[in-house]
């Protein structure tokens, strides 16, 4: 049982902007990686928003400049996953990662959120063949390829705008006749010769044996379908909170975000949650960012507040 001061479970922004703030007030936190280090951001391409980089940069470049300033005031990382967490009966917390078992007097809880699945045939059985979540991690693979971008939000823009450097054409598909992005991201994209826009469709299922060969659609106006030949399927319908592992212990809404005070404690004392775990509103990178820092001097007032 290795004996800990403040354990920070995810390494994401919020996860090491906590991390920085404890290690600067001396706390030495170790940060368990989870099972996606960096968090979603080491799987975006450009950062445009996040302030202090006039000229943008990329989410891998920012995830490792985070977490190395961390790292310059004492934070530690340990690359596990917490499996199994015991917070209800108070401190000190206990934490089952795959390699080692953790106590710990404080906890931050920023687990992040992960890309919601569409839920049809063919969906499950072609990722990694075609299907993918992750523009930055499979791109590459579609070089002079047909691809389909499912969702109308920012992500499925920008990612889908990245893709446009690899593949012949993008086709954003959306299940309504105007986009939810913002403003910026839809010019980029209209502007942009690769990409188009079916309207008004849902995709039913994912088509192909062993690989992906087509989306089939339906019109959510008229109910009719149709097939669409791709080689790629690209998901972007929005996340859930990564917050299994605290059902029944941390207070949650129905869809499963954190519920969190103003001090970013949870409902268990000396629990703490930061970044898109409790965030279904912002999540953004700078909120993310400033959700951590507030937890991380939070954490350290309420250990000094206990002696
Ligand atoms: P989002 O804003 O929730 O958008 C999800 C999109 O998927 C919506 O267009 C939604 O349609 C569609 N959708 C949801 N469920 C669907 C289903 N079952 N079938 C088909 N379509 C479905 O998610 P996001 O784009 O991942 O963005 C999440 C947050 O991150 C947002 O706050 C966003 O601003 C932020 N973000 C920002 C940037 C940036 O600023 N550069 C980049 C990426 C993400 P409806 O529109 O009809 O609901």
């Amino acid at each position: 049982m290795q004996k800990e001061t403040v354990v920070v479970l995810g390494s994401g922004p919020a996860g090491w902007t906590a991390a920085l703030y404890a290690g600067r007030a001396g706390l030495r936190p170790l940060v368990v990686s989870g099972s996606q280090p960096g968090g979603q951001i080491s799987l975006t391409t450009e950062v445009e928003n996040y302030p202090g980089f006039p000229q943008g940069t990329t989410g891998p470049e920012l995830a490792e400049l985070i977490q190395k300033q961390a790292e310059r005031f004492g934070a530690r990382v340990v690359m596990d996953e917490v499996t199994q967490v015991d917070l209800a009966h108070g401190q000190p917390f206990h934490l089952k990662a795959h390699r080692e078992e953790y106590e710990a007097r404080a906890v931050v809880v920023a687990t992040g959120a992960s890309p919601k699945r569409l839920g049809v045939s063919g969906e499950e059985e072609l990722i990694g063949r075609g299907v993918s979540y992750c523009a930055t991690c499979d791109g590459f693979f579609f070089r002079g390829k047909d691809v389909v971008v499912v969702g109308g939000g920012d992500s499925a823009l920008q990612e889908g705008l990245f893709l446009t450097r690899f593949a012949n054409q993008v086709r954003v598909i959306h299940r309504r006749n105007e986009l939810r992005a913002g403003e910026a991201l839809k010019q980029q994209a209209r502007a942009n010769a690769k990409m188009s826009f079916v309207w008004d469709m849902v995709v039913e299922q994912i088509l192909g044996q062993g690989k992906v060969e087509g989306v089939r659609l339906r019109n959510v106006k008229t109910g009719d379908t149709s097939d669409l030949t791709a080689d790629g399927v690209f998901i972007y319908i929005g996340h859930f909170p990564n917050s299994d592992l605290f059902k029944g212990q941390l207070e949650m809404d129905e869809r499963g975000y954190l519920i969190v005070d103003k001090s970013m404690m949870t409902s268990v004392p000396g629990v703490f949650a930061a970044g898109e775990v409790q965030d279904p509103v912002y999540r953004q990178v700078a909120t993310s960012v400033g959700q951590g820092a507030a937890a991380g001097i939070m954490v350290e007032r309420w250990l000094a507040s206990r002696g």
